[in-house]
């Protein structure tokens, strides 16, 4: 049977100071949220957050998250909002935190809000974290059975974090329509579990172009800290557009090769999501046998964001090819989203396109 299907979050608010709402937006979810944040993001999100709940019939009860998603940090968190009582759990932070809070709202059964302070992955949306190895290996995607009940991202809150970040986010998000457009191609199911739909697929599709459009003229304005109406259009596009098109459109390649390369040891551990997914993206266009011109389009577009397209970039100028073989065996492996690419690729092939794309960046 041919089935399509489309999940997302029940609500999404964006907005400069929206942050200061989170205790209205979130009290006819839950009125005892526990509430997780890092010890630095929570130093920056504290205030706005306390004020909010001042005058609230509900109250938070805060655990701070210790940084790493461990199983035994997941069981200390998930047992103080058991103790609480808690009827909802709020992440605050970066993807290890917002995975977290996931994951234990999965466990006791209540609903999630996410709070994501950068813009920086396509993950805030989705009903499913990325499971990685003690040693940040990939391990595979943990489903869950719902989407968060409300993402609420704060533009001011995202654009005070690093530029970095923000870039990664684009990046991220540039990876949405072509791993879409082969996941279309090849008959392949989306992360939802079905066929993509048509709305999927126009999400995708305003995602790219509003990238192509405002990337330049927001990347200036976040780098300054000024929140603009081109600012809050690639916040949306890096967190909502990316996130819904992702999940109900589908993953190939670009993801692919970036599980690939965290089988790597070394500085390349340093790189963001968002930027393992930037050269992905190129090693799929090269896997794809597109013309040297539309990846430059790519490439250009990378660079105008000082985001990384040739090995030294990507910290790699002295990989073996064997090292790239391992890569190619990870992306390739069992289950992997290359299969909406194309089932045959192959290891060499992978590493083959890795070096390729250095060539042509270069
Ligand atoms: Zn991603």
């Amino acid at each position: 049977m041919r089935k399509f299907i489309f999940r997302s979050p029940s609500r999404y608010i964006q907005g400069a100071g929206v942050i200061n709402d989170l205790a209205k937006e979130t009290e006819m979810i839950g009125q005892s949220p526990l509430l997780i944040a890092d010890e630095v993001v929570w130093r920056i999100t504290q205030e706005s957050i306390d004020s909010s709940f001042l005058n609230s019939k509900s109250d938070y009860h805060y655990e701070q998250f210790n940084g790493e998603a461990s199983r035994k940090e997941i069981d200390r968190l998930a047992n103080a909002g058991k103790e609480k009582h808690a009827d909802l759990v709020i992440g605050v932070g970066g993807g290890k935190t917002l995975d977290t809070a996931k994951t234990i709202a999965d466990e006791l059964n209540i609903p999630v809000v996410i709070v994501p302070t950068t813009a920086s992955t396509d993950a805030p949306t989705s009903a499913l974290s990325v499971i990685y190895s003690d040693n940040g290996v990939f391990e595979g995607y943990k489903f869950y059975d719902k989407n968060p009940e409300l993402v609420l991202i704060d533009s001011q809150v995202v654009i005070n974090a690093p530029i970095r970040l923000f870039a990664s986010g684009i990046c991220d998000a540039m990876a949405t329509l072509v791993e879409v457009k082969a996941t279309i191609r090849s008959n392949g199911n989306a992360m939802a579990g079905g066929k993509p739909t048509l709305a999927a697929q126009a999400i995708a599709e305003m995602a790219e172009k509003t990238l192509f459009k405002h990337r330049i003229g927001a990347y200036k304005s976040a780098k300054e800290g000024i929140v603009t109406p081109e600012v809050e259009a690639i916040v949306e596009a890096n967190t909502l557009l990316s996130g819904l098109g992702f999940e109900n459109g589908g993953l190939a390649g670009a993801h692919a090769i970036h599980n690939g390369f965290t089988a790597l040891q070394g500085e390349i551990h340093k790189l963001t999501h968002g930027e393992k997914v930037a050269y992905g993206t190129l090693v799929q266009l090269v896997l794809e046998g597109k013309p040297e011109k539309e990846i430059t389009k790519y490439v250009d577009f990378y660079n105008s964001i000082n985001m990384p397209t040739t090995l030294k970039s990507m910290h790699l100028e002295n990989v073996s090819y064997e090292d790239l073989l391992e890569v190619g065996k990870l992306a390739t492996a069992e289950g992997e989203t290359m299969e909406n690419l194309d089932r045959e690729i192959t290891s060499e092939q992978v590493a083959n396109a890795i070096l390729a794309v250095d060539a042509l960046s270069k």
